[in-house]
């Protein structure tokens, strides 16, 4: 029997687990920390009931990911909730961007850009289901469906700065730019734009759902079919060189590069090594849970419906503040991401206390609090917002790279997603999961098609694994 070990159990790491047992490969998955999941963990970290997601909320991905609806997963409990607004992004003057699962819907509340809004988003979110196949593979190989592809792949080479002129209301411009800053990259570049239209047409066609009962239950389904296949997985085990890999046929790394080549050492090809000391982190995340008493009292009526509110003004506010975490500097007001999973999922509230994350976008590796920026940013277009909150726990820039080594410098996507590293992944190749090393592979966030808790870079990269082994 084939033998295979999985180093880091995130969705990544499971995906490929659970790739290689479905073909009869012996799997023995190696985890770091005590508990697996990565960035799919949840918990009652402020008071007992109220549930957290610790770090990935919204499923944009996973929910229409052919590889995670074909595992069954409901089988282990796994159920998807909507809320009725996907994201609602508020203006200083009271008024929002709203963005529905519904094309149309979405368009009828933008007024003057309506018309082009389903321009855009239309026809690629009736036909995701097919241009997903080549999206969520290694961006750089011979497209199933080319011409479909190609339809909604041009405009996104275009920096997300030029894309929203393509807008004329405040309000439409700043929705498209709050999802294409989920990149993490000055708006101004080139291919910023592919975030922002994959995430907004992948939630046209499948919305932006939460787990019910928190993220973990996407863990805890995966863990029950790989164990299911026979999969073993050992928790509290931190791989830092070679000599603590048992032998296998295929080994994976669900890590970051620079963590790699630290395992490995010179068994890395100089190219591979150099390439993987080299990689590039982006911006860091910091993050606060609230238990708010009452829910926030959002001065916009829409984010009371929205599973996801972004709080970072107009569109130039958005790209000045993009600009600034990634030339290093903290901004006075930073874009915060909130999220009200528990609109879709009440059963994460204790009464009426109901638990709201946020993060905000700071430098990498950024030393201070942002606490107080967060609270104020919420404040800004919630005002009393400070009053209900009736606890919190903080997770720093620091801390997240400590929860899990993946995030170094608090970066939540593994790895800066600028042009060649989105496009290639670690290094520039065609076989991005690939290190040189016969039998080993990367799976991480780091590879193509980059972060979410959709599993496919484990899934491709076991795979070739699979094929290069001639099963
Ligand atoms: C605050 C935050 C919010 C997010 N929000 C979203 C969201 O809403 N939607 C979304 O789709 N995505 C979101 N993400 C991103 C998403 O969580 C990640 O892209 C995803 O978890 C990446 O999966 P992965 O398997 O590549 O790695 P990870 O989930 O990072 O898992 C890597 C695993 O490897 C383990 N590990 C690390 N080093 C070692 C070692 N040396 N030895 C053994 N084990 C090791 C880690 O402990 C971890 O369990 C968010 C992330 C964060 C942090």
């Amino acid at each position: 029997m084939s033998t295979a070990v999985v180093v880091g159990a995130g969705p990544n790491g499971l995906a490929a687990a659970i790739t290689l047992a479905s073909r009869g490969v012996e799997v023995t998955v190696l985890e770091a920390a005590d508990r697996i999941g990565g960035g799919i963990r949840s918990s009652e970290s402020i008071m007992p009931g109220l549930v957290f997601d610790h770090c990935a909320a919204i499923h944009v991905m996973p929910a229409g990911s052919k590889f995670i609806n074909d595992l069954g997963l409901d089988r282990y409990g796994l159920q998807w909730k909507w809320t009725e607004i996907d994201c609602v992004h508020p203006l200083d003057d009271g008024s929002a961007g709203a963005l529905y699962r519904s094309v149309e819907t979405t368009a009828a509340g933008l007024g003057a850009d309506g018309s082009r809004w389903e321009m855009l988003f239309g026809g690629p979110s009736r036909r995701f289901d097919k241009l997903s196949d080549d999206i969520m593979g290694p961006l750089l190989r011979v497209p199933k469906h080319p011409f479909g592809l190609a339809r909604f792949g041009a405009p996104t080479v275009l920096p997300a700065a030029v894309t929203a002129r393509a807008f004329r209301t405040p309000q439409a411009r700043a929705l498209f730019g709050g999802v294409a800053a989920h990149t993490f990259q000055p708006l101004h570049r080139p291919l910023t734009s592919a975030i922002g239209l994959g995430i907004i047409t992948a939630g046209h066609a499948n919305g932006w759902p939460v787990a019910a009962g928190g993220s973990q239950s996407i863990t805890d389904a995966l863990e029950a079919l790989l164990t299911e296949l026979g999969g073993k997985i050992e928790t509290g085990v931190r791989v830092t060189s070679a000599s603590q890999l048992p032998p296998a046929d295929i080994t994976i790394f669900d890590l970051s590069p620079t963590a790699i080549a630290g395992i490995l050492g010179d068994r890395l090809p100089t190219r591979v090594s150099r390439a993987f000391r080299r990689f590039r982190y982006g911006p860091g995340a910091f993050k606060v849970d609230f238990a708010v008493d009452g829910g926030v009292p959002w001065s916009n009526e829409a984010a009371y419906r929205a599973g996801t509110v972004h709080l970072g003004g107009d569109f130039a506010e958005l790209a000045g503040t993009e600009r600034d975490i990634h030339a290093g500097r903290m901004p006075q007001r930073p874009f915060v991401l909130a999220f009200q999973q528990y609109l879709a999922d009440p059963e994460r509230s204790v009464g009426n206390i109901h638990p709201v994350s946020a993060y905000a976008h700071v430098p990498n590796g950024y030393t201070g609090d942002a606490t107080e920026a967060i609270v104020a940013q919420i404040e800004r277009f919630a005002p009393g917002f400070r009053e209900r909150v009736v606890g919190q726990a903080v997770r720093s820039t620091t801390e997240m790279s400590v929860y899990n080594a993946n995030y170094v410098g608090g970066d939540i996507n593994t790895g800066a997603k600028d042009i060649r590293q989105l496009v290639f992944g670690p290094r520039t190749t065609l076989s991005p999961y690939a290190i040189g090393v016969s039998g080993m592979y990367i799976c991480s966030a780091a590879t193509p098609p980059g972060p979410g808790a959709h599993g496919m870079c484990g899934a491709n990269a076991a795979a070739q694994a699979l094929a290069e082994l001639g099963r």
